[in-house]
Protein backbone atom coordinates (compact mmCIF):
# COMPACT_ATOMS: atom_id res chain seq x y z
CA UNK A 1 0.00 0.00 0.00
CA UNK A 2 0.89 3.26 -1.00
CA UNK A 3 0.43 6.20 2.04
CA UNK A 4 -2.70 7.59 0.13
CA UNK A 5 -3.72 4.21 0.26
CA UNK A 6 -3.00 3.95 3.99
CA UNK A 7 -5.09 6.92 4.46
CA UNK A 8 -8.43 5.50 2.54
CA UNK A 9 -8.27 2.63 4.83
CA UNK A 10 -7.69 4.65 7.64
CA UNK A 11 -10.99 6.51 6.98
CA UNK A 12 -12.48 3.39 6.38
CA UNK A 13 -11.68 1.38 9.78
CA UNK A 14 -12.56 4.66 12.13
CA UNK A 15 -15.93 4.37 10.28
CA UNK A 16 -16.34 0.97 12.32
CA UNK A 17 -13.51 1.69 14.84
CA UNK A 18 -13.74 5.15 16.40
CA UNK A 19 -10.58 5.01 18.55
CA UNK A 20 -9.02 4.72 14.73
CA UNK A 21 -8.16 8.76 13.34
CA UNK A 22 -9.90 9.39 10.34
CA UNK A 23 -7.39 11.23 8.57
CA UNK A 24 -3.83 10.30 10.77
CA UNK A 25 -1.16 12.30 10.10
CA UNK A 26 1.37 12.26 6.86
CA UNK A 27 4.25 10.33 9.05
CA UNK A 28 1.74 7.64 10.28
CA UNK A 29 0.88 7.20 7.00
CA UNK A 30 4.13 6.61 5.84
CA UNK A 31 4.98 4.77 8.58
CA UNK A 32 1.66 2.12 8.30
CA UNK A 33 2.69 2.45 4.20
CA UNK A 34 6.41 1.35 4.70
CA UNK A 35 5.61 -1.64 6.74
CA UNK A 36 2.69 -2.81 4.38
CA UNK A 37 4.12 -1.79 0.96
CA UNK A 38 3.48 -5.30 -0.45
CA UNK A 39 0.41 -5.65 0.69
CA UNK A 40 -2.51 -4.36 -1.35
CA UNK A 41 -5.05 -2.05 -0.64
CA UNK A 42 -8.22 -4.66 -2.07
CA UNK A 43 -6.21 -7.13 0.99
CA UNK A 44 -6.02 -4.76 3.69
CA UNK A 45 -9.75 -3.93 3.38
CA UNK A 46 -10.42 -7.51 3.64
CA UNK A 47 -8.24 -8.31 6.30
CA UNK A 48 -10.16 -5.24 7.88
CA UNK A 49 -13.56 -6.62 7.73
CA UNK A 50 -12.19 -10.25 8.74
CA UNK A 51 -10.75 -8.82 11.62
CA UNK A 52 -13.64 -6.82 12.94
CA UNK A 53 -15.88 -10.05 12.41
CA UNK A 54 -13.39 -11.81 14.16
CA UNK A 55 -13.75 -13.31 17.98
CA UNK A 56 -10.50 -12.22 18.98
CA UNK A 57 -12.46 -8.63 18.29
CA UNK A 58 -15.34 -9.29 19.65
CA UNK A 59 -13.73 -10.63 22.75
CA UNK A 60 -10.30 -8.33 23.17
CA UNK A 61 -11.81 -4.98 21.76
CA UNK A 62 -8.22 -4.27 20.12
CA UNK A 63 -7.88 -1.70 17.67
CA UNK A 64 -6.56 -3.59 14.42
CA UNK A 65 -3.04 -3.66 13.86
CA UNK A 66 0.02 -3.49 10.83
CA UNK A 67 0.43 -7.37 12.02
CA UNK A 68 -3.54 -8.48 11.92
CA UNK A 69 -3.35 -7.23 8.62
CA UNK A 70 0.15 -8.99 7.43
CA UNK A 71 -1.08 -12.01 8.91
CA UNK A 72 -4.19 -12.39 7.06
CA UNK A 73 -2.15 -11.46 3.77
CA UNK A 74 0.54 -14.16 4.41
CA UNK A 75 -2.10 -16.70 5.01
CA UNK A 76 -3.48 -15.53 1.25
CA UNK A 77 0.10 -16.31 0.18
CA UNK A 78 0.46 -19.15 1.65
CA UNK A 79 -3.34 -20.25 -0.21
CA UNK A 80 -1.75 -19.32 -3.56
CA UNK A 81 1.63 -20.66 -3.30
CA UNK A 82 -0.19 -23.68 -2.39
CA UNK A 83 -2.25 -23.49 -5.53
CA UNK A 84 0.19 -22.69 -7.54
CA UNK A 85 1.95 -25.79 -7.04
CA UNK A 86 -0.61 -27.69 -7.11
CA UNK A 87 -1.26 -26.42 -10.84
CA UNK A 88 2.49 -26.67 -11.10
CA UNK A 89 2.47 -30.44 -10.36
CA UNK A 90 -0.45 -31.28 -12.34
CA UNK A 91 0.81 -29.47 -15.67
CA UNK A 92 3.98 -31.52 -15.12
CA UNK A 93 2.01 -34.94 -14.57
CA UNK A 94 0.27 -34.18 -17.51
CA UNK A 95 3.34 -33.16 -19.62
CA UNK A 96 4.82 -36.63 -18.41
CA UNK A 97 7.37 -34.37 -16.32
CA UNK A 98 8.47 -34.96 -12.65
CA UNK A 99 6.28 -33.36 -10.28
CA UNK A 100 8.46 -32.65 -7.59
CA UNK A 101 11.29 -30.19 -9.46
CA UNK A 102 7.76 -28.00 -10.96
CA UNK A 103 7.04 -27.89 -7.16
CA UNK A 104 10.10 -26.88 -6.31
CA UNK A 105 10.47 -24.52 -8.66
CA UNK A 106 7.20 -22.78 -8.12
CA UNK A 107 8.12 -22.30 -4.65
CA UNK A 108 10.44 -20.01 -5.98
CA UNK A 109 8.47 -18.00 -8.43
CA UNK A 110 7.88 -14.81 -7.83
CA UNK A 111 4.03 -13.63 -6.20
CA UNK A 112 4.09 -10.37 -7.16
CA UNK A 113 2.02 -10.96 -10.69
CA UNK A 114 -0.33 -13.16 -8.24
CA UNK A 115 -0.49 -10.25 -6.14
CA UNK A 116 -1.34 -7.72 -8.56
CA UNK A 117 -3.86 -10.27 -10.24
CA UNK A 118 -5.50 -10.71 -7.23
CA UNK A 119 -5.47 -7.12 -6.34
CA UNK A 120 -7.76 -6.04 -9.63
CA UNK A 121 -10.13 -8.88 -8.78
CA UNK A 122 -10.78 -7.55 -5.20
CA UNK A 123 -11.40 -4.79 -6.72
CA UNK A 124 -13.60 -5.79 -8.85
CA UNK A 125 -15.97 -7.54 -6.84
CA UNK A 126 -15.98 -4.93 -4.24
CA UNK A 127 -17.24 -2.22 -7.21
CA UNK A 128 -19.72 -4.53 -7.84
CA UNK A 129 -21.08 -4.69 -4.48
CA UNK A 130 -21.19 -0.88 -4.36
CA UNK A 131 -22.70 -0.62 -7.83
CA UNK A 132 -19.76 1.12 -9.57
CA UNK A 133 -18.74 0.06 -12.98
CA UNK A 134 -16.12 -3.19 -12.38
CA UNK A 135 -14.25 -2.72 -15.66
CA UNK A 136 -13.51 0.95 -14.58
CA UNK A 137 -12.15 0.20 -11.09
CA UNK A 138 -10.43 -2.92 -12.18
CA UNK A 139 -8.50 -0.80 -14.58
CA UNK A 140 -8.29 2.12 -12.04
CA UNK A 141 -6.39 -0.23 -9.51
CA UNK A 142 -4.32 -1.89 -12.23
CA UNK A 143 -3.00 1.39 -13.16
CA UNK A 144 -2.39 2.42 -9.86
CA UNK A 145 -0.33 -0.96 -9.17
CA UNK A 146 1.81 -0.67 -12.40
CA UNK A 147 2.31 2.87 -11.89
CA UNK A 148 5.95 1.94 -10.78
CA UNK A 149 6.78 0.95 -14.16
CA UNK A 150 6.76 5.71 -15.04
CA UNK A 151 9.79 5.78 -12.48
CA UNK A 152 13.31 4.66 -11.58
CA UNK A 153 14.11 2.88 -8.42
CA UNK A 154 16.37 4.79 -6.56
CA UNK A 155 16.97 2.13 -4.00
CA UNK A 156 17.87 -0.28 -6.44
CA UNK A 157 18.96 1.30 -9.61
CA UNK A 158 16.43 -0.22 -11.38
CA UNK A 159 15.42 1.84 -14.82
CA UNK A 160 11.97 2.47 -15.90
CA UNK A 161 10.13 -0.29 -17.08
CA UNK A 162 12.56 -2.92 -15.43
CA UNK A 163 11.38 -4.55 -12.16
CA UNK A 164 12.91 -4.05 -8.97
CA UNK A 165 15.97 -6.41 -7.51
CA UNK A 166 17.32 -7.32 -4.43
CA UNK A 167 20.40 -4.80 -4.47
CA UNK A 168 23.88 -6.78 -5.55
CA UNK A 169 21.40 -9.19 -7.69
CA UNK A 170 19.42 -10.19 -10.44
CA UNK A 171 16.72 -11.29 -8.56
CA UNK A 172 13.69 -9.59 -8.27
CA UNK A 173 11.13 -8.97 -5.99
CA UNK A 174 8.92 -11.50 -4.67
CA UNK A 175 6.42 -9.85 -3.10
CA UNK A 176 6.14 -6.12 -3.52
CA UNK A 177 5.85 -4.63 -6.85
CA UNK A 178 8.52 -2.41 -6.25
CA UNK A 179 10.71 -1.06 -3.22
CA UNK A 180 8.82 1.31 -1.03
CA UNK A 181 10.32 4.64 -2.15
CA UNK A 182 9.75 3.69 -5.80
CA UNK A 183 5.94 3.17 -5.46
CA UNK A 184 6.00 6.38 -2.92
CA UNK A 185 8.06 8.36 -5.92
CA UNK A 186 5.12 6.58 -8.65
CA UNK A 187 2.07 7.75 -6.25
CA UNK A 188 3.41 11.65 -5.79
CA UNK A 189 4.45 11.49 -9.72
CA UNK A 190 0.29 10.51 -10.19
CA UNK A 191 -1.23 12.26 -7.52
CA UNK A 192 0.43 15.55 -9.18
CA UNK A 193 -0.78 14.74 -12.48
ZN1 LIG B 1 14.04 -0.96 -6.47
Amino acid sequence: MTPAEVLEMFAEVSNIDPRVPAAPTREIATAWARLLDDVPLAVAQDAVRDYYRSARYAKTHDRISTGDIVQFWESICDEARAENRRRMELVAIQEGLDGRAAIEAAKHKPIRRFADQFAVEQARKRARRDGLDPDEVAREVSRSRQAWREVPCSYCGAAVRQPCTVPGTQRELRKSPAHPVRMQAAAALRESA
